[in-house]
């Protein structure tokens, strides 16, 4: 009976018209076309580390230092809404707005040439369990299920439990993220994978990881994020 009910529930969920997370207007999903078509989509941004640049090309910052990643997309950029939307996401088991993220970041990332394998950014076991789900790896699901580029969450672990970067400054991040990250296993065919991020701030999460993987030789790693 229960299982009727719940079957039912999702039914009617799907049927039945919601309200805008935004605007409160009658929407079938949880933001509606109009919010969807506002959201701030970034557009010219450097093309190493997707900072936002007046004119595509390669920042100062990347110039100065390459990060150990080649190329960086972030579909959006982290202002209003799209800073309500991720951490309601993220936070507040909103798992239908992060399905709509991780639908819009596969439309709109340019996925040629296709890369190997999608790695989404691990969590730590402790906070996996605290938010009961990895909210980068909801988002590879959904782009590996549009592009049909195969997703691998297993193939790297969180072993270092850090506090969350929020708050900190740059040098803090990267000091607190050294040594968070251990590959479990690592196919040889793999010469191109691709980081999936939520939100990339300073970089210092990603460049950690992607650090690890070319350690291990794999010579081409990229990064795609939902927004910087
Ligand atoms: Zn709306
Ligand atoms: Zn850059």
């Amino acid at each position: 009976m229960k299982n009727i009910l719940r079957k039912f529930t999702t039914f009617t969920h799907w049927l039945l018209p919601q309200s805008c997370f935004l605007c409160g207007d009658t929407s079938i999903q949880p933001v509606c076309a109009a919010c969807i078509a506002d959201l701030p989509y970034q557009h010219t941004a450097c093309i190493s580390c997707a900072q936002a640049l007046p004119k595509t090309g390669v920042c100062s910052d990347c110039q100065k230092q390459p990060p150990p990643y080649t190329h960086t997309q972030a579909v959006f950029s982290y202002t209003y809404p799209i800073n309500k939307l991720i951490p309601a996401a993220k936070f507040n088991q909103n798992l239908a707005i992060l399905k709509l993220l991780g639908h819009l970041m596969a439309q709109q990332l340019t996925t040629e040439p296709h890369p190997n394998v999608l790695i989404p950014v691990p969590l730590h076991i402790k906070r996996l369990r605290e938010r009961g789900y990895n909210q980068s790896q909801e988002l590879a699901k959904c782009i590996a299920k549009q592009t049909g580029i195969p997703l691998d969450y297993k193939a790297c672990q969180r072993i270092k439990h850090t506090d969350p970067q929020t708050g900190l400054s740059r040098q803090e991040r990267q000091t607190n993220i050294v040594g968070a990250f251990q590959i479990v296993r690592l196919p040889k065919n793999w010469q191109h994978i691709v980081l999936i991020d939520d939100v990339m701030t300073t970089g210092s999460t990603v460049k950690e990881l992607a650090l690890v993987f070319k350690d291990a030789g794999v010579p081409k790693v990229d990064v795609w994020c939902c927004a910087r």
